[in-house]
């Protein structure tokens, strides 16, 4: 968004460049531009996104300059205290990758799931939701918008699991976004088969958002009647192998499940190659039939954070909405200040946003976009982070 930071071109090796960040390098892949060693781009995730003037960037940099150098100190401050468990992952977030923070917008194109999921409120039997369905071309203008007006870099493209959107047409949404208005493409529209995935990677995307929900085969088949566990870690393994950047997760609070599954869950996560975790609360809806279960904690939630980042040091870890959500107030705050370092902003035009209810009252469902994008600035410069790309492969470094 608004808030990043371009870097400039020092080196380039085949197709992997280094990218100066006010003298700190970082790694990104550049698979889509043709860049040279002195040229301004936009890194997300690794990849290389976008290539900008030099005057506009040179003048972006100078208003970051001061501004950048005042945020790590701020980061340093907070993330100074090692003693329980949440300053812990705080400081090791600290260490290992600094103040840097990634911003993707989201948008939710259909709430129409073949799915049935117990937990989740757009599951195919809730006859109460009005369902929705974008079409290609509202899809590309809410794209176009985030990228083109609100400077979002990546963007995830999220859906119940619907197959009215063929191949050819997720196809065409991808290889438009990538030639009109390029960004880091993350898909999150459930299990598709692999020669789709090919395809919509071939076309540019290069992240899937799937999370297993969780890692205890009787909870899972449970919850989600008629699937099974290892169909869904096969699946987000071999479209790991496909080349995508995994960002997975599970449910923190599903009736049933213990502190030792949060904890196997953590790990599983881990070795599924995530590049970003994504587990958030489960919130219950009241029209599915986990309704009378009780929110987690916000204790439950954080600790989840904080215990990710002191076992993957190295990780993206995705501060949720549902987070938010738990605790308008501090949620976001609190996830950023345990060990997270990612957050998402929710860019679905207002109309549809209403009705994507996976669970009810979600946070910030009524508020204007530029006043959200401006409250999520002040929050990260109030914590001292600064939107530079954390750069490729972190966890393997
Ligand atoms: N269809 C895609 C998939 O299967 O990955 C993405 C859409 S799905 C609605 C997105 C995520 O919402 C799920 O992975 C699940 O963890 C989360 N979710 C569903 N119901 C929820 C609830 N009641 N509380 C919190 N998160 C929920």
């Amino acid at each position: 968004m608004c808030y990043a930071i371009p870097g400039k071109v020092i080196q380039i090796a085949d197709n992997i460049i280094s990218v100066d960040y006010f003298g700190e390098t970082r790694r990104a892949k550049n698979e889509f531009l043709e860049i040279s060693v002195g040229d301004y781009i936009y890194a997300q995730g690794g990849f290389v996104v976008q290539k900008i003037p030099a005057s506009e960037a040179l003048l972006s940099l100078e208003t970051w300059q001061e501004l950048f150098f005042k945020l790590k100190e701020i980061d340093q401050e907070l993330a100074k205290q090692n003693k329980g468990l949440y300053q812990r992952a705080n400081f090791l977030r600290q260490k290992h990758l600094g103040n840097a923070c990634c911003i993707h917008g989201i948008i939710e194109f259909s709430n129409h799931c073949r799915n049935d999921c117990l937990y989740c409120g757009i599951r195919k039997s809730n006859s109460k939701i009005s369902r929705y369905r974008m079409d290609v071309d509202e899809i590309l203008e809410a794209c176009r918008f985030a990228v083109k007006e609100l400077n979002f870099k990546a963007l995830v493209l999220q859906s119940g699991e619907d197959l009215w959107y063929t191949k050819e047409k997720l196809a065409s949404i991808v290889s438009r976004i990538m030639k009109e208005f390029p960004a880091l493409v993350i898909l999150s529209i459930g299990e598709r088969d692999l020669e789709t995935y090919k395809e919509l990677y071939q076309k540019g995307a290069r992240a899937i958002l799937m999370r297993f929900e969780t890692g205890n085969p009787a909870l899972y088949e449970r919850y989600r009647p008629g699937k099974i566990l290892s169909e869904r870690l096969d699946l987000i393994r071999s479209l790991h192998d496909i080349g995508y950047l995994i960002f997975t997760g599970f449910l923190i609070g599903l009736p049933q499940q213990t502190e030792q599954d949060i904890l196997n869950d953590i790990k599983l996560a881990g070795a599924l190659n995530s590049e970003m975790f994504s587990f958030g609360p489960f919130i219950p809806h009241p029209d599915t039939p986990l309704r009378d279960v009780p929110k987690p904690s916000l204790d439950l939630a954080l600790s989840a954070i904080a215990r990710a980042r002191i076992k993957f040091p190295q990780s993206r870890i995705l501060v949720t909405t549902a987070l938010e959500t738990l605790d308008n107030e501090n949620g976001a705050r609190l996830g950023l200040l345990s060990g997270g370092n990612s957050l998402m902003i929710n860019v679905t035009p207002l109309e549809y946003k209403r009705c994507y209810e996976i669970y009810p009252d979600r946070v910030g469902l009524n508020e204007d976009i530029t006043r959200k994008i401006e409250s999520t600035i002040k929050l990260l410069q109030s914590i001292g982070r600064a939107p530079t790309d954390l750069g490729l492969y972190i966890r393997g470094q």
